[in-house]
């Protein structure tokens, strides 16, 4: 046969991927545990009683991650921002006006997803990384009957963190307007209580704060937004994936939707159960230990955060690059020569590191900030590496030190 494409030629995977895996310590996504990675080898069928067993779990399970009671939480096939789109595709209807806070980069995204299913968004900029104002929030809902509000908890792309979004969720139900979180990075790493806050939409991904693999997701939606924009509605939402009336018939109706990407799923079953076994408190008491400790070894070495620690997330690290040393170049050196990889910052000069999931482990931040501090030293910076250590090490064996953080 004259083959009209021809093979190509291929090198095995490999001779691709690093012989010694790098220790992921970025933005996302984040190591797996051993038990996750085992789940994302299996395939089952997507329907019948042993996906039953399964979907039902990570339902429960995502009800106590999420702090909710609702029926509506549900899993989507594809990264956060599928989860997002989802949310928002189905809380959203043309000529909604919804007000979207934005920190950053993540942020922003909602508001161009508001943009794309025909929502009016007014964008509040909250400039100087820094959280939003309860005070700006409220002079702004004030001036307009908005229909929804979005905003992040924890801003990934500049290390910002919404401390407010309890009382920023209340404004705006004390206005009828429904509320969407993206709680992405911060989910299981630090207090997201749905219900209480009375939040309508919680959208989270799996490559960050669950420890799970990217690629499938889960999100909530209040009793309320189900019955006020999804049960009532006349009007189809614009996406047949995305539609919450047709991934209920999976998710509550053990019935056909799309293929459920069931691997990904039976990852996101034992990422959740570990999250349980931990359970909720030990695991925020471990993460705020671990980033703070981290963080205080990055100043003890004479690097400065990105951030004030008032408006300043624990899940993602902002450190600022000293004058004349490139980002770049010190991430380069960290996974080339220590096997541990960073994350660099959307142009700005700083390096993000993550403390998400198993990225909070003692032995992982030994291993990071030595890489950090060494590497920016070939870089040019001028440090006390022994310095920064040795308060990694004070700041972890204080009174809270447990061997949780060890895994
Ligand atoms: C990573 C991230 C997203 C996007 O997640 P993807 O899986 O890349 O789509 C959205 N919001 C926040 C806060 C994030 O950290």
């Amino acid at each position: 046969m004259n083959e009209l494409v021809s093979v190509p030629h291929i090198v095995p995977l490999d001779d691709i991927l690093p012989d010694e895996p790098l220790l992921m310590m970025g933005a996302g996504p984040v190591p797996i545990p051993a038990r996750v990675a085992a789940a994302n080898s299996i395939v089952i069928n997507h329907l019948g009683d042993t996906m039953n067993r399964v979907i039902e779990q990570v339902k429960d399970m995502g009800r106590y991650v999420f702090q909710t009671t609702s029926s509506h939480v549900m899993g989507v096939g594809g990264p956060g921002s599928a989860a997002m789109e989802m949310a928002i595709a189905n809380l959203v209807r043309p000529g909604d006006k919804v007000l979207c806070i934005c920190n950053g980069y993540f942020s922003r995204r909602m508001a161009e997803m508001v943009g794309r299913v025909r929502g009016v968004a007014t964008i509040l900029d909250i400039p100087g990384n820094e959280g939003a104002s309860v005070e700006l929030v409220e002079r702004e809902l004030r001036k307009t009957q908005y229909d929804a509000i979005t905003l992040v908890q924890g801003e990934t792309s500049n290390t910002v963190f919404n401390r407010s979004l309890d009382r920023i969720a209340q404004l705006a139900r004390e206005r009828d307007c429904l509320v969407i979180v993206d709680a992405v990075c911060t989910l299981s790493t630090m207090p997201l209580e749905m219900d209480r806050w009375q939040i309508d939409a919680v959208i989270t991904g799996g490559q960050k704060g669950l420890s799970s693999i990217p690629g499938v997701s889960l999100l909530a939606f209040s009793e309320r937004a189900w019955a006020k924009k999804i049960a009532s509605r006349t009007e189809l939402p614009f996406h047949w994936c995305l539609d919450a009336q047709l991934a209920d018939k999976f998710w509550n109706q053990k019935s056909y939707h799309y293929t459920a990407p069931v691997s990904g799923i039976l990852a996101l079953h034992e990422a959740l159960r570990l999250v349980c076994s931990e359970t909720l408190p030990k695991r925020f008491a471990r993460h705020q230990q671990c980033s703070e400790a981290l963080q205080a070894g990055i100043e003890g070495m004479g690097l400065q955060l990105l951030v004030a620690k008032e408006h300043r997330l624990n899940s993602v690290i902002g450190i600022v690059t000293p004058d004349h040393v490139s980002s770049d170049a010190v991430r380069e050196h960290m996974s080339s020569v220590h096997k541990v990889e960073i994350s660099g910052a959307f142009g700005m000069n700083i390096v993000r590191i993550g403390q998400m999931g198993e990225q909070s482990r003692a032995h992982n931040l030994f291993r990071t900030l030595h890489a950090l501090g060494s590497s920016m030293q070939a870089n040019g910076a001028k440090l006390d590496l022994p310095a920064g250590m040795a308060e990694l090490e004070r700041s972890l064996s204080g009174p809270a030190a447990n061997r949780h953080l060890h895994g």
